[in-house]
């Protein structure tokens, strides 16, 4: 049976280009870029190479890009090198704000930092497409507000944020504080890379957070851009690696592949796949919606990336849904790749306003770039028969639905 793979927002395969541009730093160019001689001169250049190309693809100087282990270092670094500023600096909690929406990267840190009491932070809520409102984080703002961290655009339902917004909001807030009490402003941009436009001074960022194999790279690099005068405290100590701020000999083949990837994106070849990609998933959403009964579509329908279609299906349970998908050949997520193993309904669905048991349905089918039109008339071939199968055997099922659900 032919497996498709509809799961890109949980990782993607290491493309070809970019795997050959990593091979000769495992084997021949294996130099350490700190050595002097020219087996750690080459791999020095290489690594200067690939941060030159995010710098370009960010729009900002090579200095402010920082290589990590991946999108969940990157924003570590951020919150706790920042909290570690201000508590070191003025003796007193920061406060932080965020969305219920963030990936537990954030989320998970930021309550980290609350329960060892070094941050207050504010959770804001979104609305039922997972849109966060402007109006909310500048009212959640305080005296001791020294970070917004919003992500770009959600893993689990793809709904866009207003990012852009945001950062000229904070930077009009900002000219009114004095300058060591100045907000910063992150984004996770982890699943938005490829996608939307990352020009981090169109989107007036101080902070943005990017993770290699979203995007064709390797697993296990990442980086965060860091603008000149952010004052973040380093959370690895030891060698001066990544100016200070990230020590530890560089994972070389990595970076290399994490630069091939980006080149990549900006090809014109790369483009036409994502125009193709958004009329896909369109066709997606529109048979899923058109072929089955009693299903919500999660997210915004405009505001969303072009790879994700995300589905709560009311009666079932969506591991259920995913394990008959996998039987049939075909791979998806019931939302994050991280939560996928746990059966608490996902906070983003939570958040957007979903009950439990209908957050319980949730499906996430996340297209790449080589998905074809086939691969998702295959899709849509055997997914209403699951739907119905699961629905006949389930409690819940619809023809029970004016029961009401036993308490679980
Ligand atoms: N942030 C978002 C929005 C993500 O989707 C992910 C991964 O799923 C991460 C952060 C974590 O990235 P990494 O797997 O590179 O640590």
């Amino acid at each position: 049976m032919k497996r498709i793979y509809l799961d890109y927002a949980a990782t993607t395969p290491t493309k070809k280009e970019v795997w050959e541009a990593m091979k000769p730093y495992f084997l021949t160019e294996f130099g350490n870029p700190s050595s002097l001689h020219s087996f750690g001169q080459k791999a020095r250049a290489r690594v200067d190479w690939a941060r030159e190309e995010l710098a370009r693809f960010l729009n900002c100087q090579p200095t402010e890009i920082i290589f990590t282990s991946g999108g969940t270092e990157s924003d570590n670094l951020v919150l706790k090198g920042l909290v570690n500023y201000y508590l070191n600096t003025f003796k007193t909690k920061p406060h932080l704000i965020t969305s219920q929406i963030e990936h537990h990267a954030i989320l998970h840190t930021c309550q980290d930092l609350e329960e060892r009491g070094w941050a207050e932070v504010s959770y804001l809520p979104v609305d039922q497409y997972g849109r966060l409102k402007v109006a909310e984080v500048e009212k959640a703002i305080r005296e001791n507000t020294i970070l917004v961290s919003i992500m770009y655009a959600n893993n689990e339902i793809g709904t866009i944020e207003p990012i852009r917004e945001v950062g000229k909001m904070i930077e009009r807030v900002n000219r009114k504080r004095a300058k060591e009490k100045r907000i910063f402003f992150h984004t996770d941009a982890v699943q938005a890379v490829g996608y939307l436009n990352c020009d981090v001074q169109h989107l007036h960022l101080d902070l943005l957070s990017l993770s290699g194999h979203k995007i064709g790279g390797p697993k296990g690099i990442g980086a965060l851009y860091v603008r000149k005068g952010v004052p973040l405290q380093p959370e690895l100590t030891g060698g001066a690696q990544e100016f200070g701020l990230r020590a530890g000999t560089e994972n070389v083949p990595g970076i290399v592949g994490l630069g091939k990837a980006i080149e990549l994106l900006q090809s014109k070849a790369y483009q036409n796949k994502v125009a193709r990609m958004v009329k896909l998933r369109d066709y997606l959403i529109e048979n899923v919606l058109k072929t089955i009964d009693d299903v919500i579509l999660t997210g915004h329908s405009t505001e969303r990336l072009p790879n994700s279609a995300s589905f709560c299906f009311k009666y079932v349970e969506g591991e259920s849904i995913l394990i008959s998908l996998d039987l049939e050949g075909v791979a998806a997520s019931s939302g994050s790749a991280c939560t996928s193993r746990s059966l608490e309904p996902s906070h983003v669905l939570l958040a957007c306003g979903l009950d439990h048991q209908t957050a319980q349905g949730s499906i996430r089918l996340t297209l790449g770039e080589e998905t074809k039109k086939e691969e998702i008339d295959h899709l849509l071939k055997v997914l209403p028969k699951i739907i119905e199968r699961l629905r006949k055997m389930s409690p819940f099922g619809n023809q029970n639905k004016n029961q009401k659900p036993k308490e679980r």
